[in-house]
């Protein structure tokens, strides 16, 4: 059987969502997903959805309906405080960036596309091409593949198609998230509920930020924002298995000027996940085209988490699937090279922004993000 005409490496928001566009527009592709089938635990936060960008792709994808099932216009409540949890500032509900658990944007998106189309428990191991010959894909399952006309990156921050098309690797930036995920069965719960309600509250001060934000679910997870060597919580220096010693470095060398209602929630903490923070710069962007493959989302612009990332990637599948469905399969070059040139100056802005983001956010003054996001 011949291979269809593209493959999309990564079934993330990026990929999901450029499939279920071919699929509208009746363009042949396969998803290749490393997860191992569709409930494996992809956790993570909730994500705003923004109007101009997420939205409009999702409408695009005829999958606005499904989405406002889920989304949590309640949740865009948003408060900053200072380190002794006096509150600053608060903006309302009257935004338009709804909220979606990542789980409940994976569930939508897999619904609209064909169970056939995606090949789970396919983790690509590498891509590689002779000149002007096709991508060949080999994966950890032993698979092999080829034939495609175009492959397309969507696989995230550890990309391995990106090394087709440049050099550039992800760089630590020195901040590291720890997640713990506080539920109504916890004692700490109630307390968090009254104190943060609907939405998120981000407390920024002494260098270090704590952002508690209400889920779907009506969880809270807490992260607290620290500016740490790589090695801290990644090869076991500090074993987060070891929640006690944990709890007690985050008390004596980070949060030791923070008020007690703080110290509560590192006290009481019952384990912690790492997020080291990764990006690939301004400068990473603007490569030349390669015949056959494109990156999109993560793998083309990680970026500081600054709200920006899931609509991103959401935009770049919008654009390159318009551009594909425009020129035809029989010119996926032309369509690749006019959304990378859509996407470099689009993409820049953004990490330039949240680089500023992660900044304020790491700072001694929370008045400089509200500056930042402007209120
Ligand atoms: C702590 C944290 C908080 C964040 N908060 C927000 C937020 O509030 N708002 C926001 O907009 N963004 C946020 N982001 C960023 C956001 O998660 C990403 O920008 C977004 O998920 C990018 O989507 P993607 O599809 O490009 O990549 P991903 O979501 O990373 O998806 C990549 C997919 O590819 C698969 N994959 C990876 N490698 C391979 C391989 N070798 N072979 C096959 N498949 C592979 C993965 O399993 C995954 O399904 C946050 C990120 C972090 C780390």
């Amino acid at each position: 059987m011949p291979a269809p005409s593209i493959a999309i490496i990564g079934g993330g928001p990026c990929g999901l969502i450029l499939a279920r566009l071919l699929e509208c527009k009746g363009i042949d592709y396969v998803v290749y997903e490393r997860d191992g089938n569709v409930n494996s635990n992809r956790d993570g936060g909730s994500l705003d959805i923004h109007l101009e960008t997420g939205q409009l792709a999702l409408r695009q994808a005829g999958l606005f309906d499904a989405f406002q099932n889920h989304a949590r216009y309640d949740d865009m409540a948003l408060a900053i405080s200072d380190q002794h949890g006096k509150k600053l500032f608060e903006l309302g509900q009257g935004r338009e960036n709804p909220e979606i658990d990542r789980r409940e944007l994976r569930g939508i998106l897999l619904d609209a596309i064909p169970k056939d189309k995606i090949k789970w428990g396919h983790a690509l191991s590498s891509a590689t091409s002779s000149k002007g010959d096709r991508v060949v894909l080999r994966f950890a399952n032993g698979v092999v593949a080829s034939g495609f006309k175009l492959v397309v990156g969507a696989d995230g921050a550890w990309s391995k198609v990106r090394p087709l098309i440049t050099q550039a690797t992800p760089k630590y930036t020195g901040k590291t998230y720890l997640e713990w995920v506080i539920d109504y069965s916890h004692p700490l719960y109630e307390k968090t509920a009254g104190k943060v309600g609907a939405g998120s509250l981000i407390s920024i001060g002494s260098g270090k930020n704590i952002i508690i934000q209400r889920q779907g679910n009506q969880s809270y997870r807490a992260y607290f924002g620290l500016q740490v060597p790589e090695i801290l919580f990644r090869n076991g220096t500090n074993d987060l298995q070891e929640v006690e010693a944990t709890r007690r470095l985050l008390l004596s060398d980070f949060y030791v000027d923070w008020s007690e209602e703080y110290k509560d929630l590192i006290r009481q903490a019952t384990n912690f996940r790492a997020w080291p923070l990764y990006t690939l710069s301004a400068d990473d962007l603007g490569w030349k085209p390669v015949h056959g493959v494109t990156l999109a989302g993560d793998a083309a612009h990680l970026a500081y988490p600054g709200g920006e990332g899931v609509n991103l990637a959401m935009t770049d599948a919008l654009e390159l699937a318009s551009r594909i469905a425009e020129h035809g399969i029989e010119d996926l070059n032309r369509a690749v090279q006019e959304y990378e040139a859509d996407m470099f100056p689009r993409t820049i802005e953004k990490i330039l922004e949240s680089t500023v983001m992660a900044d304020v956010m790491y700072s001694n003054d929370p008045k400089a993000f509200l500056h930042c996001i402007g209120a």
